[in-house]
This record gives C-alpha cells, structure tokens and sequence, in this order.
C-alpha cells in the first residue's frame, strides 16, 4: 500500500477535503461484521486493502448485542466484535482508518475512488483509490418522523431502546415505539427484568414480534396509527407496572429521572386507546446509510449487490431489509472480496455454458 500525492483526481470534486491519497488493491468501506470479513478474505487472497470506518473502534454494532443465539462460536456481541477486531489486527495487508466516514464514492472505468474525511476537526481526510471497493456501511435505527404511522411529538428525543438501562426500567413501565429486534435482545438478556413494556406497532412488525408475543412483561398494541404527545407536569402518574412472575433485577428501582410518554393510537381493529409509559423508546427498525456518489439503490434506499457498478460489491445490512444477522453479513462481506479478487483475474464467477456438468 503506499500513499502518494499524485492521483488523478480530476473525475471527483475532492477540493473541499484537503485529503491524503491511499492505494490499495480493495477499499473497504465499513467496519462491521461484513467490512470486516471482506479484508480478513482480502489480505488471505493477497490482496491489500484499507478499511475506513467513522468509530474509534471496530464493530460497535456488536457492542450493542449482550446475548446472541445464532452466531456460531459466539454467546455474545461483545466477545464476537474482539475476535474479529483481532483478526483484523493480524491481518498485515489490512490498513484500518478508524476515525474517517467514506463521503463519496465515485466508480469509473478503470479504478474506485472513495473520498473520506475526519470525525474530527484535527484530523485529516484520505482519498483511498483502489480497482475495486466492498462497501458495507450498515443502517441506521428510524426516527418516528421516518415512518408513516407515527405524527407529532415534535422535538421529543425518543433514545433506541438499545440504549435503555434496564436497571432504571425496573417497576417501570416503557411504552416501545415499533417491536423490531433490540427488544427481543433485551428481554432475552434480563430475563429477570421487572418492567412492563407496552409496544406498540404497526402490521408490517407483526412477524418481528413473534419472539416477544408469549412474554408475560409484553403488551402488545398492534395500531394502524399514533399520536405522540408529551406528558404534560400536572398530569397523573403512571401506575406502577403490575407483578411479573420472575424475579426483580434489581430490589428497588433507581431514583432516576423519568421521562414519561403518551400517545393516542388508532388500533388495527378500529378502537381508539391512550397509550403510557414511564419512558418512551423508538425500536422502528432500521434504515440504510449508504455513503454519497456512485451507489445504486433501490425503492426502499437499500443497495443491492446486483445493481452496483462492476467494480464496487455492496455487503451486509446495506444490501437488503431481509438477510440482516451477523452471520449472512460476514458471509456477504467474504463474498464480496471474493468476487473483486475473481474479477481481477478476469474469472468469472457465474458458470459458462462451456463448462461441461459433473457425469
Ligand atoms: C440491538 C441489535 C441486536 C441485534 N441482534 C442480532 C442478533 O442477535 N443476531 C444477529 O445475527 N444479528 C443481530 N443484529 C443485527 C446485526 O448486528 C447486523 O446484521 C450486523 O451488524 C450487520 O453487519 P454490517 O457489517 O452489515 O453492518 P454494521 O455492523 O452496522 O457495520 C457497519 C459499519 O459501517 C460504518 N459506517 C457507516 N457509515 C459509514 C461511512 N459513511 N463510512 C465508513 N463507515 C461507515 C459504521 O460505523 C459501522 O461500523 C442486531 C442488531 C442490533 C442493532
């Protein structure tokens, strides 16, 4: 890998970043489970890449996942996210840019370009050049003014649910906003979580809450629309959540400060309820965050593999609303670096017609 001055820069407008130039053989732009897969395959097939990611650290999506049941070899995010952050280490044809978001993207006939610059306003912006590029940027969790049937609410900042404490939940009653997978996280972490959750969301959610439908700590609300309103001072508390049978977390709940929320919501069935909790969360799901330039995306914002420029491999969760588990994006990611390394052999990696079938 070396870094040099003189690059053609002429195809991008690079002039607002005052940008080191990098090359390498594979730009690697996302540091998850796929971005990280990709230059683990990389640097095993001899190629040099460089992996850019805004994070002080890798896989931080990871950091967010206390128990996991599907990933082979792994019972938690955590532990996962410092295996490959150390496989990634080891991976001497490997250069990791922490620190930097990939702004642009432009894809040209004979080369990748990616623009990146600093998360910091000390720092320096890099323009990484490379023949091909994996990008996997992830999502993004949805605001409630993302989503169609949610209105009002207006400057209420409603954390993600996988930032709440559970400890301040306890004896509390959290109305959830959508029932999309960090609830189900939780609830398998804290089996002992003494907290009611009243979780309201839309039809197309109803298949995320299977796995949560059968806890006893659950309400599920399925609604056509909400209203959010703020709790206005004055108005009566909230009752205390009813007794679940498991044990508490913790024996008392933490005098901490409540943030409690109202919305008035229009049932699937046609009723009309006010809906309480002592803290409101939004658990809407996720959207993609594709990197500016040269990206092609679908209706629904996502970018699928089949749609990208030939040299540019999109992997992981940006690829597709369906397929987002850890495992499917590490194996995207090992398959995007795969297929850059083919085509720069000019291999095919569709079968041809003169390639005879096994007797
Ligand atoms: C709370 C929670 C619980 C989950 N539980 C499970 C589970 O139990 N099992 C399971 O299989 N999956 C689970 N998932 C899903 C799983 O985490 C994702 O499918 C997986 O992390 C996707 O990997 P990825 O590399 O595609 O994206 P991510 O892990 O999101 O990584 C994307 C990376 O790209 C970086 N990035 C974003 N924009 C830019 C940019 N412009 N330039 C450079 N870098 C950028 C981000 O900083 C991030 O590090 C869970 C997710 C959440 C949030």
């Amino acid at each position: 890998m070396t870094d040099t001055t003189a690059v053609d820069t002429t195809a991008m407008d690079t002039s607002a970043v005052n940008a080191t130039a990098v090359e390498a053989d594979l730009i690697v732009v996302g540091g998850g489970p796929a971005g990280c897969a990709a230059a683990v395959m990389a640097a095993g097939l001899g190629m040099r890449s460089v992996l850019v990611d805004p994070g002080e650290a890798l896989c931080r999506t990871l950091e967010r996942i206390p128990v996991l049941g599907n990933v082979l070899g792994f019972s938690t995010g955590p532990a996962l996210a410092a295996a490959i952050t150390a496989d990634v280490a080891r991976s001497d044809l490997c250069r990791v840019e922490l620190g930097r978001r990939a702004v642009r993207i432009g894809a040209y006939e004979d080369r990748v370009e990616v623009v990146t610059v600093p998360m910091e306003a000390s720092g320096s912006g890099l323009l990484l050049t490379a023949p091909y590029a994996v990008v996997a940027t992830g999502v993004g969790p949805l605001r409630p003014e993302d989503v169609g049937w949610i209105d009002g609410g207006e400057g209420l900042a409603l954390p993600p649910l996988w930032e709440a404490d559970p400890a301040a939940l306890t004896g509390r009653t959290a109305l959830v906003l959508g029932a999309d997978r960090p609830l189900g996280t939780l609830l398998r972490a804290h089996p002992g979580l003494d907290s009611r959750f009243i979780v309201a969301c839309p039809p197309g959610d109803a298949y995320k809450a299977e796995e949560i439908a059968e806890d006893p700590r659950v309400e599920l609300v399925p609604v056509r629309h909400l209203t959010l309103a703020p709790r206005l001072p004055g108005e009566p508390p909230v009752p205390k959540a009813p007794p679940v049978p498991e044990a508490p977390l913790t024996a008392e709940a933490p005098p901490t400060a409540e943030m409690p929320l109202t919305a008035e919501v229009l049932t699937v069935d046609g009723g009309r309820r006010t809906l309480t909790g002592h803290r409101g969360f939004r658990n809407l799901g996720s959207g993609p965050t594709p990197p500016g330039g040269d990206l092609s995306a679908d209706a629904s914002g996502y970018c699928p593999p089949s749609r990208q420029h030939p040299r540019v491999f999109t992997a992981g969760d940006l690829r597709s609303a369906r397929f987002q588990r850890i495992a499917t994006a590490m194996g995207s990611g090992s398959e995007a670096a795969l297929s850059a390394y083919y085509a720069s052999r000019d291999l095919p990696t569709e079968a041809t017609d003169d390639v005879s079938p096994r007797a």
